[in-house]
């Protein structure tokens, strides 16, 4: 069956080519998928503006929306062991970790159909003048390009599809050309969940040829993408021609700050699952760990005994506790990472060359890394590796943690340890970044918003404003 879900059909790219998925964990082919080009794009948002435009869908009431996003969830509940096992071949990650995604997605769903469900209220505004009838509706905003990454495919996914139709709008989604299967089996349960043809659409391909066309065709009207912030800049260039309204979720370098007072045990193995929780292949990973001095030497020693103990291993290995990069091209950036910072002068203290385990040869496996004694201006410190590798720096007092930790263009999240209270709060609110962790690392609801301050991004998903992002505020006046 052909890979491209356009106007309710599924349909081959037009010139003919695919593009061959293998598993990053021992390079098996996976399966060869459709490859779009331009046309493809064209003729995918055509069909979303055609939705758009003249289908039932924008015109359905909140509860109709609502029933179906929770159709859905059902639907990723009943796959859900279909859907990790794709994940795992696409990604090479850990198969309990994408069972983990998989009720998250499915809880994304339900909470976005409930949220749908209990809005759509219109807002009555006091002018003060009896003959005047004022109120706010929120509108869908028409079709939405929706770009996303591999590390977390079908979870990046539901949180742009799940609101996007929520609100009523069409999409077209262009997944990361390196992971397409569960976005392919995402368009099967979406059709079978009874959504109009044409709402949905999907291309499949690269980010010159499939993504770019989609960022600046003049018939879309937003952009949602998630990925590097090198590729997030050009979409807000290619969107500005037209205006299209953007949402950016980016990178992050995320500071995870650990006082002298914190629990010991808790947070070694916190900034362990911080930083090397899928490979470091984690927008929210904990890859700058910053030390009180007191604490520095014994803290890096036991960091890196216990790190030295991580397994890694293939998606289905019951023992690994790490799996391999997603590429052979990732890593190469990820060694290059390593080399830079140990040229400007950061200590190896664990890691830093792949494995010599002939079990693991096929795969791009690399190993947990610590850097100790960097400082803020290395690039990596400053640059995301999005690989297994800790820097680790020093700080003297509050101030100077907050003042590291801020000392970055990113501002995704961060963590504060620490068993004085008012040292977190403090810390907390002066941490220029969308997400907060006190004593803990990574958790997240979808009642929640995420996203970034400076360079990590634009707008926000999850929570309301998650929702909202895909709508426009329309004020109607009436003069009776
Ligand atoms: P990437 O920027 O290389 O690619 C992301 C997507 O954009 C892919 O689908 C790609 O094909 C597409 N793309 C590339 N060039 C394009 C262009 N010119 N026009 C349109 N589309 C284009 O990112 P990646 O390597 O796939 O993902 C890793 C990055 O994603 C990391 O920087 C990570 O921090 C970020 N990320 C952020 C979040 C978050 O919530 N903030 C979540 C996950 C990942």
């Amino acid at each position: 069956m052909p890979d491209l879900f356009i106007g309710g059909e599924w349909t081959a790219a037009l010139d003919g080519r695919t593009r061959k998925i293998h598993c990053p964990a021992d390079g098996t082919l996976v399966a060869e998928v459709d490859e779009a080009g331009p046309k493809d794009a064209a003729a995918a948002v055509a069909a979303a503006r055609e939705a758009f435009d003249h289908g039932p869908w924008p015109r359905a009431t909140p509860a109709e929306r609502a029933a179906l996003l929770l159709r859905v969830a059902d639907l990723l509940v009943r796959d859900k062991d279909a859907l990790a096992r794709a994940e795992s071949l696409d990604t090479g990650k850990r198969l309990v970790e994408s069972e983990y995604d998989m009720d998250d997605i499915a809880n994304c769903f339900r909470y976005f159909g409930n949220l749908v469900g209990a809005g759509g209220a219109e807002r009555v505004v006091e002018t003060g003048d009896a003959a005047i009838d004022s109120r706010v509706v929120h509108e869908p905003v028409g079709v939405c390009t929706l770009i996303t990454p591999w590390n977390y495919p079908l979870l990046q996914t539901a949180w742009k599809v799940a609101p996007a139709i929520g609100a009523g709008n069409a999409f077209v989604l262009k997944p990361s050309e390196l992971t397409p299967h569960t976005a392919i089996m995402l368009m099967r349960l979406l059709k079978e969940a009874g959504l109009p043809d044409g709402v949905a659409n999907l291309v499949l391909g690269t980010g010159a040829e499939a993504g770019a066309p989609l960022t600046e065709d003049p018939r879309v009207d937003m952009v949602s993408f998630t990925g590097g912030l090198a590729t997030g800049r050009r979409i807000m260039a290619a969107a500005a021609p037209t205006v299209k309204k953007i949402a950016l979720e980016l990178g992050g370098k995320n500071p995870n700050i650990v006082f002298a007072d914190a629990d010991f045990d808790t947070a070694i193995d916190y900034a362990l699952m911080a930083v090397f929780l899928h490979s470091g292949q984690v927008c929210s990973a904990g890859a700058r760990l910053l030390v009180e001095d007191s604490l520095h030497d014994r803290f890096v020693d036991e960091v890196v005994a216990r790190a030295s103990r991580i397994r890694m291993g293939g998606p289905f290995d019951p023992q690994a506790r790490t799996g391999p990069l997603i590429s052979a091209a990732h890593r190469e950036k990820v060694e290059a990472y390593v080399a830079a910072g140990v040229a400007e002068g950061a200590v190896l203290r664990l890691g830093g060359a792949r494995p010599d385990d002939p079990a693991l040869a096929d795969g791009f496996y690399y190993p947990p890394t610590v850097l100790d004694e960097c400082t803020a201006g290395m690039s990596v410190v400053a640059q995301e590796s999005f690989g297994p590798v800790l820097t680790v720096e020093r700080f003297q007092d509050e101030q100077e943690a907050v003042a590291l930790a801020n000392a970055t263009e990113y501002g995704l999240a961060g963590a504060v340890w620490t068993t004085d209270e008012g040292r977190a709060r403090r810390v907390a609110a002066a941490l220029r970044a969308g997400t907060v962790w006190i004593n803990d690392f990574h958790p997240y609801v979808p009642q929640a918003e995420w996203g970034g301050m400076k360079q990590s991004g634009v707008g926000r998903e999850l929570g309301p404003s998650g929702l909202h992002e895909y709508t426009e505020a329309k004020h109607v006046w009436r003069n009776t």
